[in-house]
């Protein structure tokens, strides 16, 4: 069906649209990349698939095209609405939803478990995935296009210069792969950098939300100073006692520490839930004393 359409760039052109920078807006007009993109996050037997801004709707076309079930189109550039209007096969598989894909509630669009795929706007990438690992909606897979930079931190491992929060974060609570490059020329316009696209499949045993919240904790407090010693970086947290309690060495810094590291930590921060004890008219107590 999708064969029939004009092709992407005349469609844009019918329409009138051009990108805006704004919305973040740089085009896959390639086919061959889109069906690409699709078949790594595939096979979707039969399970809906939310794709976050479509813009001119190469992935889309892809999408449907693929063993995907509904396809949920968010896009916040209304401009695009018409033109994603005629993908649609009047069949009820494909809905469009206008609207800021950080404001949608994600288990009000699909039921079960759905895939989510995008070729991100840059400006919303982080704050996107954040809210997708570490919401109270929980996808089956996420294959996501971001900035090269942005992927190598997603993916990094301890000792590597991208490894940090993101890392840590995205990693505990899935497993991610980079699984595809592209250079800035396969976009249109092109962008200043590099992509790449990441496959994430939440796991299983990833942390509930209270340990979830508290590596976030660590995980600032440690990569916020990430020159200091943990000792010093996680002062804050219980410094030295609490690398002890986490069988961490405090001397070390946040980069070398892998993720069953950081969840210690994060773990014995929430046993320190104890209220702390009384100080005593001569001063702070031993408990006290020895955590500075
Ligand atoms: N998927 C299209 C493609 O590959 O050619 C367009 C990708 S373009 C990098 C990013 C798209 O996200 C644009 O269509 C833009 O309008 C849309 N967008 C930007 N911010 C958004 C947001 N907060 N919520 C939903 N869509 C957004």
């Amino acid at each position: 069906m999708t064969d029939e359409l004009p092709s992407l760039r005349e469609q844009l052109d019918a329409h009138g649209l051009s990108a805006k920078k704004s919305f973040g807006q740089h085009f896959l007009l390639d086919l061959n990349v889109t069906r690409k993109i699709v078949r790594l996050a595939g096979p979707f037997e039969g399970r809906p698939v939310i794709e976050v801004g479509p813009g001119p709707g190469g992935l889309t076309r892809a999408l449907l095209e693929s063993d995907a079930g509904r396809v949920v189109l968010v896009e916040k550039d209304p401009r695009f609405v018409p033109l994603l209007s005629d993908l649609d096969d009047g069949s009820g598989r494909l809905t469009i939803v206008e609207g800021d894909a950080l404001n949608v509630r994600e288990d009000q669009l699909v039921e079960g478990p759905a895939h989510l795929v995008s070729n991100l706007p840059y400006n919303v990438g982080t704050p996107l995935l954040i809210k997708w690992l570490t919401g109270p909606w929980t996808p089956h897979a996420l294959t996501l296009m971001f900035q090269k930079e942005v992927a190598e931190r997603v993916v990094a491992r301890p000792g590597e210069d991208a490894y940090g929060r993101l890392a840590v974060i995205a990693q505990a609570v899935a497993e991610a792969r980079l699984v595809m490059h592209l250079p800035a020329a396969a976009f249109t316009p092109p962008p200043k950098v590099a992509s790449a696209v990441v496959h994430l499949v939440p796991r299983s045993d990833r942390p509930e939300k209270p340990l979830l919240k508290a590596l976030e904790r660590v995980t600032a407090a440690a990569f916020g100073q990430r020159r200091k010693m943990l000792r010093s970086s996680l002062k804050q947290l219980g410094g030295a006692r609490l690398c002890d309690e986490a069988g961490i060495n405090p001397e070390d810094r946040a980069e070398v520490i892998d993720l069953a590291g950081f969840l210690r930590l994060a773990r014995a921060t929430v046993g320190q839930a104890r209220p702390t004890p009384p100080e005593t008219p001569e001063g702070p107590t031993l408990a006290r004393r020895k955590r500075s």
